[in-house]
């Protein structure tokens, strides 16, 4: 089955986002692609079948963060802006927040980035990243 990537931008960062996917076009192929709206947009237009979900400040982070916790993500990029603060910097947070609980690996860097396309566990199928057991928080005395 293949994996899912989950590609997103900050304005100020679509730029790179838009040179990392080029310069990584025959790997992301093999995958399915999960975008926000715009970043998604300007991604289709390198590579077909990109899921678009909405716009990040319109609930699209909101959305790919629910999509890690039913555990349908397998890598996220995401260029967020470290110079500009985000309408929906709430949501931005959550997303992150969501993706250190659920084991995701992240880049927010176009290194960080480039380490993970370039490790052997990229596309290795059998390779499930190990997500803490968090039953005593289920089963919790209220
Ligand atoms: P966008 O959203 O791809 O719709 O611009 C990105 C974000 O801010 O999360």
């Amino acid at each position: 089955m293949k994996k899912t990537i989950a590609l997103v931008a900050h304005d100020n960062r679509k730029k790179d986002l838009l040179e990392w996917v080029k310069h990584n076009i025959e790997e992301l192929k093999e995958f399915n692609i999960m975008a926000t709206g715009t970043t998604g947009r300007l991604i289709s237009a390198e590579i077909d079948g990109v899921t678009r979900l909405k716009s990040g400040p319109l609930g699209g982070d909101q959305q790919l963060g629910a999509q890690i916790a039913d555990g349908n993500i397998d890598y996220m990029i995401f260029f967020w802006d470290p110079m500009t603060s985000q309408p929906h910097d709430v949501d931005v947070k959550a997303l992150l927040r969501l993706t250190v609980l659920y084991n995701v690996p992240t880049a927010c860097n176009r290194a960080t980035a480039d380490f993970i396309i370039t490790s052997n566990l990229f596309n290795n199928t059998e390779y499930k990243p190990k997500v803490k057991d968090y039953s005593v928080y289920l089963n919790r005395e209220i």
